[in-house]
């Protein structure tokens, strides 16, 4: 008889926390007795943690369903879908059977289910708590794409019902796990061009057509959610901390009939602890994608900053030549190794959390005219 997924987890984590599987194995490969006692652990079950992904939209498509093949801990095993027409062509070209398609209303019939470990949340940002909870619900560990949610609120029902349900939550926060900006982390750390006090950062896309991206109800806000987010990422990176207080300020509106919800262009500032400040702004009325940190003795530019592939990296030393990672399987790899080690991800529902405090209180900030807002909880 076959295990249950539950079973099987406990299983592999109880093994796995015994010969101490960590970034090193994932790296490398399992090696040896290393791989002998895997296979023995895992006899009769797949070595690999199933995946399904929820909403088959652009990302699933072009960055999320492809990273599988970079994975090594990590499978395509089932998707969640609005459509069964579409769910059955994904199986047939992704070679997951077609039990495994479920609709969002039958979500919780994944429940169970020993093909699927981790359930990756890819829908529109005002989905993304229910969906989560529902995910959590049913019994399985979830992966929810950035932001997090459409309010802090939102994000504490989040972690609440994953925590009662004894599942991991972490979010798509793929530049994690990226080379170039794990160096920013190192000279944030290490402070070889002092302590990095002076941010600054952009990202910003034009956007040219009404989609669900810019109705409040599922956005949950303009460019700031959807891009700037990232400009806060890497900020509280390079200072090591959440920030403590924000300006902003929404800039007029130039297609006002387009960006009827949400803002088209938002600038902030954000102050961190120890007089560290990051002046960031958001646009969906032009392209730019840049952050830059600096110290007493140096700086760091990252250009393009964001991007799934092409970050350039300049500093006050030269330009340094960083090899591209394939960040998605990454990110769903150090997760399933969280899985079964009982680690804890470092992209976790918290941080998630955190980033959509800087938000609300960069929207509130905004509709109070620039208003210094405190950020609860900093
Ligand atoms: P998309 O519009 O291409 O896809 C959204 C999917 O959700 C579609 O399959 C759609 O059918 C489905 N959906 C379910 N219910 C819906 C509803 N009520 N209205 C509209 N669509 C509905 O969007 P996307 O670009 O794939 O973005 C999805 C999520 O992924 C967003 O939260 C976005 O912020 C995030 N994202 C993250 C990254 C990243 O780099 N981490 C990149 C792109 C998108």
């Amino acid at each position: 008889m076959k295990n249950s997924s539950l079973e099987l987890r406990h299983s592999r984590r109880t093994f796995v926390r015994n010969m101490t599987l960590g970034a090193a194995f994932i790296g490398s490969g399992a090696a040896g007795g290393l791989a002998a006692e895997l296979a023995e652990a895992t006899k009769g079950g797949e070595r690999k943690l199933g995946v399904a992904l929820m909403g088959l939209g652009l990302y699933s498509r072009g960055e999320l369903a492809p990273a599988f093949k970079h994975s090594k801990l990590c499978r395509f095993a089932g998707v969640i879908t609005g459509s069964r027409a579409k769910g059955v062509k994904w199986s047939h070209q992704h070679g997951f059977p077609e039990r495994n398609i479920w609709s969002y209303d039958s979500l919780h019939e994944i429940a169970g289910n020993p093909d699927i470990d981790i359930v990756y949340v890819v829908t529109p940002n005002g989905l993304h708590a229910e969906h989560t909870v529902a995910a959590a619900r049913a019994g399985k560990h979830v992966i929810c794409e950035k932001p997090m949610a459409n309010t802090v609120a939102e994000c504490d029902e989040m972690m609440a019902t994953c925590a009662k349900a004894n599942v991991k939550l972490s979010i798509g926060y793929r530049l994690q796990f990226d080379p170039h900006h794990i160096e920013l982390d190192r000279l944030a750390r290490e402070k070889d061009f002092g302590a990095l006090t002076r941010l600054s950062g952009e990202h910003s896309w034009n956007f040219t057509q009404r989609a669900w991206r810019i109705e409040r109800k599922l956005s949950g806000g303009g460019p700031l959610m959807d891009v700037g987010i990232y400009v806060i990422q890497a900020a509280c990176r390079a200072a090591m901390a959440q920030p403590l207080a924000i300006v902003a300020r929404e800039l007029p509106k130039t297609r006002p009939e387009l960006f009827n919800e949400v803002e088209e262009t938002i600038e902030w500032t954000m102050e961190f602890p120890g007089g560290v400040t990051c002046q960031a702004s958001s646009s969906y009325s032009r392209d730019n994608n840049i952050f830059r940190a600096e110290g007493a003795k140096g700086w760091i530019e990252l250009a393009p900053a964001y991007g799934y592939r092409g970050i350039e990296v300049r500093t006050s030393r030269g330009p340094l030549d960083i090899p591209a990672v394939p960040q998605q399987s990454l990110q769903m790899d150090d997760f399933a190794s969280c899985i079964l080690t009982g680690r804890e991800t470092p992209v976790s529902g918290s941080m998630g959390r955190d980033h959509m405090a800087v938000i609300e209180a960069i929207y509130k900030s905004a509709s109070q005219g620039g208003k210094r807002v405190l950020i609860s909880g900093a």
